[in-house]
């Protein structure tokens, strides 16, 4: 391991034959990219997420790819490449459904005069390119701030990173306070990478969340739309949960179901959402696909009911009743988290349904089976029945119905003689959750 040294900085090289990074573990498409730079003469490296998982034995989520070419420069290399970003300007290259992200080095935050801070210390606009090294600095965390460079196939670490990846520290760069006042969402992805590497948060950054945490107040309400998701769909969304709330942040993203959850909320319904976020990681665990509309389902359904059963005491109806308190729920919730109305919808589907699971009779099930938000209705209704909200044997009932409907369907979809199938007048239904 060679070192070099700057003020602040100090190199560690860590040369190919001193870390497990291999390049088969690196997706073809980040591979081409990085040696499409190279050859023309930039830097390119590997960064982020892509070398810090890899570096933990973990499957990375995406690519990231930081280089001294600017954004222009990089568009002019990639025909499939578009320029995106107000806040700093990035490179998406498109290959298929892989995105693979190119930034240009970015110079320090507090040296920059083209950078735009707001009153509070936020940065709103940047796009001063800088070295790798001021771009190392302006990371988040040490281990989010090692680079693979595809010249020679070494890692470089300038903040030690690889350190706090043996302890599973996570560190942040520089003064914790400093950096959650540039950016708030640095302590949302505090949590979210503790809760995914199962890391502990090195105890000044700690600390320095219960003093900045209502910094997040004043983040787009799309930009925690973003998070969040990241958040509960990261394969870890129970421990993500239980640290957002250790960490007094789960307020600033949820305030309606923060003040239920203080003010003597119900057993059942706390085991209803932990439940439902075990259910969202083993389905992201076993890649099956999930869906905004489930998370936000899940987690606002106390406040739901709740409003619901009070509506009925005014002599509304149960359905629209769920109806009506799911739009008054949601209503309230996206003013911190800008859910888009496409899943807002699906999620009161799924409320409005849940009666109906209790309807086994005559063309009802068949009717309900028929609606486009069936599966992740029944998905639904059987968490709560594992929690006690709604009973095992109606979900093991609708189970076999499904079970019995899908092989009616089989005998009755078998070619004829002449290959002529009976036409289908069911939509076809979507998988648990995507819908
Ligand atoms: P994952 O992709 O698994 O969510 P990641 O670390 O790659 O994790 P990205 O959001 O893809 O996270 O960002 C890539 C890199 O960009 C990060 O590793 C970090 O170095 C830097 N980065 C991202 N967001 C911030 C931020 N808010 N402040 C400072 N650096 C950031
Ligand atoms: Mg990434």
């Amino acid at each position: 391991m060679s070192q070099g040294s700057s003020e602040q900085i100090e190199l560690n090289v860590l040369d190919r034959s001193e870390h497990s990074i291999s390049r088969q573990q690196i997706s073809e498409s980040a591979l081409k990219v990085l040696y499409r730079l190279d050859k023309a003469g930039y830097r390119a490296c590997l960064v982020g997420g892509g070398v810090r998982d890899v570096l933990l034995g973990k499957q990375p989520k995406d690519f990231d790819v930081a280089t001294d070419a600017t954004p222009d420069e990089v568009r002019a290399l990639f025909k499939n490449s578009r320029l995106i970003g107000r806040r700093f300007r990035l490179a998406h290259i498109r290959f298929g459904r892989e995105v693979i992200e190119v930034a240009t080095f970015r110079s320090l935050a507090a040296d920059s005069s083209k950078t735009e801070l707001s009153k509070d210390g936020r940065i709103l606009r940047d796009n001063t390119f800088g070295s790798i090294e001021e771009d190392a600095l302006r990371r988040d965390f040490t281990i989010n701030a090692l680079y693979y460079d595809i010249h020679d196939f070494s890692v470089l670490d300038y903040a030690q990173g690889i350190e706090d990846l043996k302890n599973s520290t996570l560190k942040l760069i520089g003064d914790p306070a400093v950096r959650y006042k540039e950016d708030p969402v640095r302590m949302l992805r505090a949590v979210r990478f503790a809760a995914k590497l199962d890391f502990s948060i090195e105890q000044s950054a700690a600390r320095a969340i219960y003093d900045h945490g209502r910094l997040l107040r004043d983040i787009p309400p799309a930009r925690l739309y973003d998070e969040v998701l990241k958040i509960f769909h990261s394969g870890h969304a129970l421990r993500a949960y239980q640290l957002l709330r250790h960490f007094d942040l789960f307020g600033y993203l949820f305030p309606a179901l923060e003040k239920y959850l203080n003010s003597d909320p119900s057993e059942v319904m706390l085991d209803f959402i932990e439940q439902a976020l075990v259910n969202t990681d083993e389905r992201v665990r076993q890649d099956k696909p999930v869906s905004p509309a489930f998370i936000f389902a899940a987690l606002l359904w106390p406040l739901v009911h709740q409003r619901a059963i009070q509506l009925q005491s005014e002599q509304i109806s149960t359905i629209p009743a769920l109806h009506n308190a799911g739009s008054e729920i949601f209503q309230r919730q996206v003013q911190t988290i800008a859910v888009p109305r496409r899943f807002s919808q699906i999620a009161k589907n799924i409320w409005a349904m849940q009666p109906r699971f209790s309807n086994t009779r005559g063309k009802q099930p068949l009717r309900l089976l028929n609606h486009p938000n069936f599966r992740a209705g029944y998905d639904f209704f059987c968490i709560q029945s594992m929690v006690g909200l709604s009973t095992h044997q109606l979900c093991q009932w609708w189970t076999r119905f499904q079970q019995e409907q899908q092989q009616n369907e089989s005998k009755d979809n078998k070619p004829r003689r002449g290959g002529h199938r009976p036409r289908r007048h069911r939509r076809p239904r979507n998988r648990s959750q995507a819908s």
